[in-house]
């Protein structure tokens, strides 16, 4: 294999822009999973501004975009509707601290589409959405633990932080300092996609599982599919003990489809109802690119909510009409006939190409594909855990991220993370891209 490139000097504005971040802001980055450290450290690339699948950094120098701001930009950046939507709820002032008419649009938008939804409330991040859903379950339940899968991530509140997937799994932090032991203990992990294991830990802390926790479908190690009758057998099981279901759709939410995973015929479930969950977080893609979360589920457990209930949660931001109207906005333009079929063959093409490439040059890659996003995995393995997802090859992963951003094609930079199409990416972009994947494989042979 070629060696490094890795954290050569650049010369590039990003490194002077990162060396003066270093002084102000801790990390120089606002996010660790924007940081390079597990991509061989140096400068991440500073971006300055963005349209369609492109953004351009500070040197002027042009990106295909995959991260899509790890999922919310899937219209592509600066979509002519949702930058309309922006500046009129800008023009018509940001914040009143008072309900408006665009929330009540907005949560009738969502529950038309995602018919669990009795009730919802709006939060500013999906932190706070899967944060909320806990405290509500617990609520609702009167008991205090739950079971979640190691590897899925669900925003960095103190009872999610155990065995969280990707970003802490990354920077090899899955079980963040500052959660204290007790916090920790009432968090039961087991591996995604093991009903036994599932069924083994209800059976054992029977009444005191407030909830079980899942990303239905899996976007923190990779792309990651239920196996079939996984999410049926885990919502018959979690309602037989008297625990609730919750669904973190904070990634997979209009992301395969006008709706969410809970009813995505791809998933093969006999029914949704089967699947259904009580409660669901949301976020990412339903903002439009501005910050936002949102939760919800059945109404007699919404309703122990304040000021309903006794579960208490609030937020000035809450429902702020630049993001409810961005949201509004994105979930228009994502109604347009046959958008997520496109999304789906460009990524279809891509998983042929980077296959074809990988095969050409004896690398072993494992490409999961979910409609328009995929993820791809160095191993010689199907990845259907965390455990698979963990067993790859971070450091030609690391080469390779390196080589595709060097040829203009931007991914993020961890080995679990997805890559997204939106629907501003052109088959000539993913040609591209394939070309570019192909030079890549080149220099990592074996
Ligand atoms: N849940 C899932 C499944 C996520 O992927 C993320 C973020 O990546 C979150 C929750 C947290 O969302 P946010 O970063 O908006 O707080």
């Amino acid at each position: 294999m070629t060696k490094p490139y890795l954290n050569k000097p650049t010369g590039s504005r990003s490194e002077a822009l990162y060396n003066e971040a270093l002084q102000h802001i801790v990390g120089g980055v606002n996010s660790p999973s924007r940081s390079f450290k597990a991509v061989g450290g140096g400068a991440p690339v500073f971006m300055k501004r963005g349209k369609g699948a492109y953004f351009w950094d500070e040197d002027g120098k042009r990106y295909i975009d995959y991260l899509a701001a790890y999922g919310p930009i899937i219209l592509g950046h600066a979509h002519p509707h949702v930058t309309a939507a922006i500046c009129r709820a800008a023009e018509n002032g940001t914040l009143f601290g008072t309900p408006t008419e665009l929330e009540v649009v907005f949560a009738r938008m969502l529950k038309s589409a995602i018919p669990s939804l009795d009730k919802v409330r709006f939060v500013n991040s999906g932190t706070e959405a899967v944060m909320t859903t806990i405290r509500v379950a617990r609520a609702f339940t009167g008991r205090s633990k739950i079971i979640k899968f190691a590897g899925c991530y669900h925003g960095h509140s103190d009872l999610v932080l155990v065995a969280a997937g990707s970003g802490p799994s990354t920077l090899g932090i899955p079980d963040s300092a500052g959660v204290p032991k007790s916090i920790a203990s009432e968090v039961i992990t087991v591996p995604y996609n093991d009903s036994e294991a599932l069924e083994a830990a209800l059976a054992h802390w029977g009444d005191e599982i407030a909830a079980v926790m899942i990303e239905p479908i899996v976007g923190n190690f990779g792309m990651v599919m239920p196996k079939p009758g996984f999410l049926e057998r885990l919502c018959t099981a979690t309602r037989r003990n008297g625990s609730l279901v919750i669904y973190d759709e904070v990634i997979t939410a209009f992301r395969f489809h006008y709706g969410a995973a809970q009813t995505f015929d791809g998933l093969e479930a006999p029914s949704y109802a089967a699947i259904e969950p009580d409660l669901t977080a949301l976020g990412k893609i339903i903002g439009g690119g501005l910050p936002i979360g949102a939760y919800g589920g059945r109404k007699e457990i919404m309703d122990k909510v304040a000021p309903l209930g006794p579960a208490y949660q609030a937020g000035t931001m809450a429902g702020n009409p630049a993001s409810i109207s961005a949201g509004i906005a994105c979930l228009e333009a994502l109604q347009e006939p046959g958008l997520y079929d496109r999304l789906d063959r460009l990524a279809a093409s891509l998983e042929a190409g980077l296959a074809a490439a990988a095969r050409a040059h004896g690398i072993a890659l494992t490409i999961n594909r979910i409609r328009g996003s995929l993820s791809t995995h160095f191993c010689n393995h199907p990845v259907s855990d965390y455990e698979e997802a963990q067993d790859t090859d971070g450091e030609l992963f690391a080469h390779f991220f390196r080589s595709m951003l060097e040829q203009g094609i931007c991914l993020a930079p961890s080995k679990y993370e997805a890559w997204f199409m939106t629907a501003a990416h052109t088959e000539q972009d993913i040609a591209d891209t394939i070309t570019a994947a192909d030079h890549a494989f080149a220099k990592l042979k074996p």
